[in-house]
């Protein structure tokens, strides 16, 4: 039994035996063991999405949201000289709902639809084949890839990825007697909890040190090398190959000091050291170190927008106001409620925020002035 008092997970057996004989693990690695171990990672053997999983993502509350991206995805094809041959690609499908919802309004478009390939980075072979399956026809050209390295390296890239980038695994630094510790995870003293504890490394990245150095002992900051470094690679992809970048994800705008590490188990906040493997373990993105990832000539990060703002300009009310059109007052007021649970301030519309990264040339709506 751990401390929450449940049966202990293989996983947590697992990581239990790494500490006992390599002494403390980095949360970067503990994140990477819970989310993406082969045998007991979360993504590979969990049901997470949906009213039956652990969370709901914005293409599972509502149509309306793949939708308006797949509209926007026309427009900036269009925006980019609408190339005859280009890549269409989601980094992190989940279960595929929001490429099908895209492919949907890109069959409005035909030429949009005709010169576009399918490309889907994915790790988990569980929920490949639940993309399979909700793509239906189209899944038979879809291309499957397990990092973004194996995209193509010509042609221009329109990649899409809402709710990715929080799933790769963050640093954590803890200040204490004037330096930034490692944050890491060991035992508790009875053997077979979990606990935080200061590691021996500390934070390489100067910059950040000296900004933050005034932080009261004890403070938590983090650092995402993984998204960081990819971004900077599909960045240098974009400047060389045309096209564009669309990230969604929940996060903050200004480097800031803060713990956002965080579990959900059943839409739950659970404790994070709890249940390794059978909870979604995500931390907030920092928008601005992706900004910064990015920020190549001839590209350009866009101002970054709220997810509400950003729909709301895209024709989120029109688009619900067709969809109610001649339906029930009961299906009308679930649409309604779909649209405050993706636009609302309170709800995702603000925590959720929109980044773009595209050439400097390339005007995009709502980003830059028409
Ligand atoms: N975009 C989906 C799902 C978000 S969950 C939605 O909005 O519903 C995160 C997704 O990213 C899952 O499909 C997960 O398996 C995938 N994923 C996580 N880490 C990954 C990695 N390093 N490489 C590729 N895919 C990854």
């Amino acid at each position: 039994m751990n401390e929450g008092g449940q049966a202990e997970t293989p996983l947590a057996a697992r990581i239990r035996a790494l500490i006992e004989t390599a002494g403390p693990l980095s949360v970067f690695d503990y994140m990477a063991l819970c989310l993406a171990d082969p045998q007991h990672g979360y993504y590979m053997r969990a049901e997470p999405f949906g009213a039956g999983g652990d969370f709901i993502t914005a293409p599972e509350v509502s149509q309306l949201f793949g939708e308006i991206i797949g509209a926007w995805l026309v427009h900036a094809h269009a925006a980019s000289g609408a190339p005859e041959k280009f890549h269409l690609v989601e980094l992190g499908p989940g279960r595929g709902t929001l490429m099908a919802d895209i492919l949907r309004v890109a069959r409005l478009r035909p030429e949009f639809r005709a010169a576009a390939s399918l490309h889907l980075v994915e790790t988990s072979p569980r929920l490949r084949e639940i993309q399979k399956a909700t793509l239906g026809a189209d899944a038979a050209k879809v291309q499957w890839h397990d990092t973004p390295a194996t995209l193509p390296g010509d042609g221009p890239l329109m990649i899409v990825a809402n709710e990715f980038f929080d799933a790769l695994p963050i640093r954590q630094y803890v200040r204490l007697q004037g330096r930034w510790r490692e944050r890491c995870i060991s035992l508790t003293d009875e053997g077979k909890g979990f606990r935080f504890v200061a590691g021996a490394g500390v934070l390489e990245d100067a910059d950040l040190a000296s900004s933050l150095a005034g932080a009261p002992e004890g403070t938590v900051i983090e650092t995402q090398p993984l998204a960081n470094a990819l971004v900077q690679d599909l960045a240098t992809r974009l400047a060389a190959q045309g096209g564009a970048l669309l990230a969604i994800d929940y996060g903050y705008g200004r480097t800031a000091a803060g713990d956002t590490l965080q579990a959900l188990r059943g839409h739950q906040h659970v404790p994070v050291l709890e249940a390794p493997g059978l909870c979604d373990l995500t931390a907030h993105v920092n928008f601005e170190a992706l900004a910064r990832a990015a920020n190549l000539a001839p590209l350009r990060p866009r101002r970054l927008l709220g997810q509400g703002e950003f729909l709301l300009a895209l024709g989120l009310l029109e688009r619900a106001g067709q969809l109610g059109a001649n339906k029930s007052e009961e299906d009308r007021d679930r649409i309604r409620g779909e649209v405050e649970r993706l636009a609302a301030p309170d709800q995702m519309g603000d925590l959720f925020k929109v980044l773009v990264i595209a050439p400097d040339a390339v005007s995009l709506i709502p980003f830059d002035p028409v």
